[in-house]
């Protein structure tokens, strides 16, 4: 049988890889890198190919592809949002991704996305909270204690010096896994009983909920002025986390407008509702926090050009690590179009 030749072969990130890619580096360090590579991607936004990702939803979850493209690579993601996965013992949220060469079509790279979308996520989260959280933020409230919120808290510890989260989860025992998790991680690591309790002293609020409904985990007159807000966890519709009064005081900053209209917060807001997408306060076309009064609000519901990030980076590892397989999944015949003969002849 003919054996596939190198450029035809796909590396591979697989869960395991992944996992011990992450530890090779370290988790800080990967946070810090992949931060480096979403800002260096957000300065060339409008070279990208951009498209609301698209849902397929379901009465108890959603499926959605994230593609975008520089002119050079091609990039996409496959994830769902399953909030009830979890009474099953599955993830909630689950994703793989494909980068590729626009030039030939071919594949570079595939991998997975699951642990890599809780980093970039959590990378995405400290970007936004360097620029517009209060100067000197160093604790932060978590509510919604589950799957992402360990590597929400990392990356806010390397990236912007957070030195306290304060952790409340409707289910006790999720607020117990997060501080378990970061026993040795340096942060200072509260459990409270309540979020009232847990946004105390506060200066950057992280809600990371999952639940298929307009739920209200903050609500108006919870929120001081000068607070940051980090809402990631509504992003679909009809799945959104707070009370409208607080979007109509906060100065709100999204990845992608035309997404976020549909998923995020501010699909409570009328259609005009004014908004600041996030990559011109990071190329300098529009000011981020403007006083320490402010309440700044990042209705974060994931773009794929974040994650486009995430793929350049797991690709430029693959070539200096070796947490990789090759896969055979092109067809490469000796002559392009004898398809059918590389067919025949296998069967010889
Ligand atoms: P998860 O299911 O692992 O954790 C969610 C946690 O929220 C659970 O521990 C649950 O008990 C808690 N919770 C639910 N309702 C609550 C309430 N009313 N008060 C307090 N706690 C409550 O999910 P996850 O993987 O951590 O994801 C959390 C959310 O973030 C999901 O909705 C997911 O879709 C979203 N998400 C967004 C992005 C993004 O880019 N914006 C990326 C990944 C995940």
């Amino acid at each position: 049988m003919t054996q596939p030749s190198a450029k035809a072969l796909v590396p591979f990130v697989s869960v395991d890889n992944m996992m011990r890619l992450v530890n090779h580096i370290g988790i800080e360090r990967a946070l810090t890198d992949l931060a480096s590579y979403i800002v260096e991607d957000f300065h060339r936004w409008e070279r990208f190919d951009k498209t609301p990702r698209v849902a397929n939803h379901s009465e108890v979850g959603v499926i959605e592809l994230m593609p975008t493209s520089d002119g050079e690579a091609y990039g996409f993601k496959y994830v769902n949002g399953h909030p009830k996965n979890t009474s099953e013992g599955l993830q909630t949220v689950t994703a793989f991704g494909l980068l590729a060469d626009v030039y030939t079509g071919y594949p570079v790279l595939l991998t997975e996305m699951t642990i890599l979308t809780a980093l970039r996520t959590a990378a995405m989260s400290a970007v936004v909270a360097k620029y517009l959280a209060p100067k000197k933020s160093d604790t932060m409230a978590i509510i919604g204690n589950g799957a992402q919120s360990e590597f929400q808290s990392l990356a806010m510890k390397a990236i912007i010096g957070l030195k306290t989260v304060r952790l409340y989860d409707k289910d006790f025992s999720a607020s117990q896994k997060c501080a378990r998790n970061l026993v040795n991680s340096g942060l200072n690591v509260v459990i409270c009983n309540s979020p009232e309790e847990a946004i105390q002293g506060a200066h950057i609020i992280t809600t990371c909920t999952a639940d298929k409904q307009n739920a209200t985990i903050l609500s108006e007159n919870m929120v001081g002025s000068g607070v940051h807000i980090n809402a990631i966890g509504g992003d679909c519709p009809g799945k959104t986390e707070l009370a409208r009064g607080i979007l109509s005081r906060a100065r709100i900053f999204v990845e992608y407008a035309p997404q976020t209209r549909v998923e995020g917060e501010i699909q409570q807001m009328p259609k005009n509702h004014p908004v600041t997408e996030f990559w011109r306060v990071i190329t300098g076309s529009e000011p981020g926090r403007q006083d320490s009064r402010q309440t700044t609000l990042f209705d974060g519901v994931g773009f794929a050009i974040e994650d486009f990030s995430a793929l350049r980076y797991i690709r430029d590892q693959v070539h200096v690590t070796p947490y990789h397989v090759n896969l055979d999944m092109l067809a490469d015949p000796d002559d392009p179009r004898d398809l059918y003969g590389m067919l025949v002849r296998s069967s010889a």
